[in-house]
Formats: C-alpha cells, structure tokens, sequence
C-alpha cells in the first residue's frame, strides 16, 4: 500500500487502486455492503450475479444460458463467469480498483482468479469474508424482495418497500422476488455455497489476505465493523 510522506495513505483512485474481494453465503449482505463501499471508495462494484441478471434481462446468449443454472440455485459455469470477469476488468473505469462480490465462488474460480491478477500484474489488498447462521440466511432471503429498475433491496418483515409493488411514486418500477429466492433454491444455494465456497475461506486464509467480519449483525453495524477492518475512517 502505498503511502504519502507525513505517512497518510494517498486518496483512493487510478494511482493507488483498492482492489477487494467479498466472500460469503447468499443473503449475508455482501452486496448491500458493497454498494456502499464502492461508493465511498470510489471504485466499481462488480457483482458477477448482478451482471448475469443484467444479461438475462436483455436476453443475450450468456444471460440465455446462465438462466437455467441460476432458476435452480446452481453455479453457471466457470467459463462463461471468468469471461464475464475478465471482460469487467477491462473496462476503464476498473483501473481505479474494484469490489469483486459474488466472484470466486470455488476454488477452480479463486485459481483462476489468482492467474488473472498474475498475468495482469495486480494484488489484492483484502478479502472480506462476512459470516452468518443458515437459520437467518434463509430467514433474510425468503422475505427479500428486489426492485427491477432500480435493484434496490426490500424485505417484507424488516424493510418493506415504501409503497405497494413499487419503490417510486410514479409506479415505473416493480418489486419482485428473484426466482432464486424461491424455498427450493435457496436449500440448494445455500447447499451449494457449503460445499464449493466454503472451502475459499481457507484459500484466502492461507494467503493471509483474510478479514472476517460477523454478517449476522444489523446491516449499520456490519458496516461500522467492516470499516474498522480496513482501516477506513467510521
Ligand atoms: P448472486 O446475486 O451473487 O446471489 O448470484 C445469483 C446467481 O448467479 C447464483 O446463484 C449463480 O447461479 C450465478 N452466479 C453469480 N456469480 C457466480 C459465480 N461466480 N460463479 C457461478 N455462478 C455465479
């Protein structure tokens, strides 16, 4: 990490990029997390799940085919998402860093993750894992529900949209529940998560890049806990 002569670090930006990568199972919070990090940092937030969607709903080949895998809580490929990254990393504005959230999912994708960064010449300075209980996971995800134009996040029990099906006044946008939010595959994604990004904790861990973080909290003091962690003024 660079730093500056009085021994402050540099803003965030093109010649001191922060390049993070957000670990954990669905509904921790990661994404809610991110967004606002990203923001603060400056930095794109590159959300592997969100760009599947974005490509679903515009019907192209990939989101056509990610579609079944994603119906059923089921990983799409590592081929088609490490295309997908890598065509991320090199739009312009990546160049100032990134959150990666959603991306590696196992440990073929944190392999190739690790090649990427190699042949680009790029580090990570950290990987934050956000832990929680199953029993929370599936309560948070089962009452989620999502804005499709603007992808703000509700709850039904915690954080209820402000008006009836839709999050504007002008009845433009449409609250819905992500198909993988159904019962069915939210066992299967949490299944899935158990047994192929589990063992990621331990990849990074192994590389001493890891900072855990308690996502079972309320999601003001995730963030608080999470500044703290990277050393980020609260
Ligand atoms: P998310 O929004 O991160 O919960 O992702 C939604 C869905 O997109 C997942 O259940 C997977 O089907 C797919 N997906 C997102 N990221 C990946 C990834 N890194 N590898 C494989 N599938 C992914």
């Amino acid at each position: 990490m660079l730093l500056v002569r009085d021994g402050r670090e540099p803003p965030r930006g093109i010649d001191n990029p922060m390049r993070l990568v957000f670990l954990g199972p669905p509904g921790v919070g990661k994404g809610t997390q991110a967004e606002g990090l990203a923001l603060q940092l400056e930095i794109p937030h590159i959300s592997t799940g969100a760009i599947l969607r974005d490509a679903l709903g515009r019907g192209t080949t990939t989101g056509l085919e990610a579609k079944k895998f994603m119906d059923a809580g089921d990983l799409v490929p590592d081929a088609v998402v490490l295309k997908l990254v890598e065509d991320r990393f090199a739009e312009q504005d990546a160049a100032s860093g990134w959150l990666l959230d959603g991306y590696p999912r196992n440990l073929e994708q944190g392999a190739a993750l690790d090649d990427l960064l190699s042949t680009l010449q790029l580090t990570l300075d950290h990987v934050v894992f956000f832990e929680c209980d199953s029993a929370e996971l599936v309560r948070r995800l089962g009452g989620r529900r999502v804005c499709r134009k603007c992808g703000n996040t509700f709850h039904i029990e915690f954080a209820p949209p402000p008006l009836q099906g839709t999050c504007s006044q002008g009845g433009e946008c449409e609250i819905y529940q992500r198909s993988d939010d159904s019962e069915d595959a939210i066992l299967k994604r949490l299944d899935v998560y158990q047994r192929e990004t589990g063992p990621l904790v331990e990849h990074f861990r192994s590389q001493a890049r890891l900072i855990v973080v308690d996502g079972g909290q309320s999601i003001d003091q995730v963030g608080v806990d999470l500044q703290g962690a990277l050393g980020l003024p609260k």
